[in-house]
């Protein structure tokens, strides 16, 4: 059963919370909220955005259900975050893309590959696009043409992230005035880049139950890992293009051995994700969140997958129809970023950065 409204009962938990204090030492969370005698709607937006939802203060808390306080701040958390990503998406009328955001993830994949395998069909010669090539330089742009492998790429992933950046924007301003603290910036990225919210104060997290573990946080990582990895095999990629040397390349060359890397890390962080999503109890989790979880997960697999398939298969036939599919799934992960579970990075890190401040300035 969905919270009925996760604003008041985000507040009931944080005032009980308050008085009560145990779980001051797990996370960011606490001491944010004990600087505060009471809670305005964006406040606790603020505290939703920085709980890493390691479910340790559910496992800890004497006034968990079936306690009738039925204190589930992981759980209560997650139902405001999810509202806040709607409330703040940019322009407004896409935050209706939240609403069954699970389908609307798994549209967009079909959208994505539909859209490229039909452009590529239609330009495209289908001798060329099924047909075998050898593996030497312009090898892709002669089955895929350049414009359609980069023009829709470069401009959903540029409108992503001026998407991405209007929404943290809304969040950052209804947040209130922010006193500027030396180092908070530094603070927010050596958080971020560590996920000390997702130790559960040193012990590790409850990811599946109430034993504690650091599964979870090292799936993210390998995830983030393997992004930038990823993310830096394609500027590389780039700019041997500028340079006249275009893909596809040798396996030992710095692309591929990123982009292998990186898509490696990435379907240990997605595949291990779900898994934890499977076996974990579901009690701490807002059974809303399913849904889009796992289209998000589906989403950061097929990618690095079908990349490491073209990598396998780019001296068959099957290349064409691979590449297309692959560039597919890039175009929806760009195109998505905003509109799916990945933009919780961008909130979540506003959160840090605006903690790191009011804890510097003792608010
Ligand atoms: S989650 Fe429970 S134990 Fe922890 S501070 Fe809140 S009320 Fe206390
Ligand atoms: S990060 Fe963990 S301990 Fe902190 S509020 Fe979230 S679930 Fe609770």
């Amino acid at each position: 059963m969905p919270v009925a409204d996760p604003i008041a009962d985000a507040r009931r938990a944080m005032e009980v919370c308050n008085a009560c204090r145990y779980c001051e030492g797990f996370c960011a969370v606490f001491p944010a909220m004990e600087r505060r005698r009471s809670f305005t709607d964006a406040d606790l937006t603020t505290l939703a955005n920085l709980c890493h939802g390691c479910r340790g203060c559910f496992y800890a808390c004497q006034y968990a259900p079936p306690h009738p306080f039925g204190i589930n701040v992981p759980r209560t958390f997650s139902e405001l975050r999810l509202d806040s990503y709607a409330q703040y998406a940019w322009p407004k009328p896409f935050a209706a893309l939240f609403r069954n955001n699970g389908a609307v993830v798994a549209l967009a994949m079909a959208l994505g590959v539909g859209i490229v395998v039909v452009l590529a069909a239609a330009l495209q010669n289908p001798a060329i696009l099924l047909g075998a090539h050898p593996v030497r330089p312009g090898a892709f742009y002669a089955v895929i043409p350049y414009a359609v492998m980069f023009w829709p790429a470069a401009i959903s992933l540029m409108f992503s992230i001026v998407a991405v950046i209007m929404a943290v924007r809304g969040f950052w301003r209804d947040a209130g005035p922010s006193q500027r603290t030396a180092g908070a910036l530094g603070a927010a990225i050596r958080h971020a880049m560590t996920l000390q919210n997702l130790s559960g104060g040193g012990h590790g997290c409850n990811d599946r139950d109430d034993g504690f573990s650091t599964a979870r946080r090292r799936l993210h990582h390998a995830i983030s890992c393997g992004f930038a990895l990823c993310f830096s095999a394609s500027g590389v990629a780039a700019i041997f293009d500028r340079l006249g040397h275009p893909a596809p390349y040798a396996f030992w060359s710095a692309p591929v051995l990123l982009g292998t890397i990186g898509g490696f890390l990435m379907l240990i962080g997605a595949g291990g994700l779900f898994w934890l999503k499977l076996c974990g109890d579901q009690a701490p989790t807002a059974g809303r969140l399913v849904g889009p979880d796992v289209a998000m997960l589906a989403l950061l697999a097929m990618v690095p997958l079908t990349g490491l398939l073209l990598l396998a298969l780019r001296a068959t036939s099957a290349m064409g129809i691979v590449l297309a599919v692959h560039l597919g799934f890039v175009l929806a992960l760009f195109l998505m970023l905003p509109y799916s579970r990945m933009v919780h990075g961008a909130y979540r890190f506003a959160a840090l950065l605006r903690d790191a401040h009011d804890a510097g300035t003792g608010k």
